[in-house]
């Protein structure tokens, strides 16, 4: 079993708390990910998604997984189990210092997840505010 983080960094500017627009967690969002066979090294062509609210059966054993998807080349079934709870929004110091925040977590067997889309759904807040509070104490002070 292997963990992967999703780390997400960009450049916001005039933003903070960069996030899928229900939060990390949000049930419906889509994490568009393309994969990477463990075992014969064949990459999907396209972006596959997961999300939390969409779970499958798994074909052997027991349980249940977000994704079950067979490799087009070998045709061994690959899995993946998101673990809600892990992650943060992106805020403006982190982006400024270049750092990435995590904003989910993926328990990949068979699989390994080699890219990840943006897509729709995303939401920031506006610094504006703030801002504007600052001047207003400098204005005071
Ligand atoms: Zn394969």
């Amino acid at each position: 079993m292997v963990y992967y983080a999703l780390l997400v960094g960009a450049e916001l500017d005039g933003l903070t708390n960069l996030q899928p627009s229900g939060g990390c967690d949000d049930p419906s969002f889509p994490y568009y990910l393309k994969l990477k066979c463990e075992n014969c090294g064949e990459v999907t062509a396209k972006s596959t998604y997961v999300t939390l609210s969409e779970q499958v059966d798994l074909p052997k054993g027991h349980g249940t997984a977000h994704l079950v998807q067979k490799c087009k080349l070998c045709g061994r079934d690959g899995t993946i189990v998101m673990i809600p709870g892990q992650g943060t929004p992106l805020t403006i110091e982190q982006s400024q210092k270049e750092e990435k925040t995590c904003l989910m977590v993926f328990d990949c067997r068979g699989y390994e997840p080699v890219e990840f889309s943006f897509g729709a759904g995303w939401k920031a807040e506006s610094m504006n505010f703030l801002s504007m509070m600052r001047r207003e104490n400098a204005r005071l002070s």
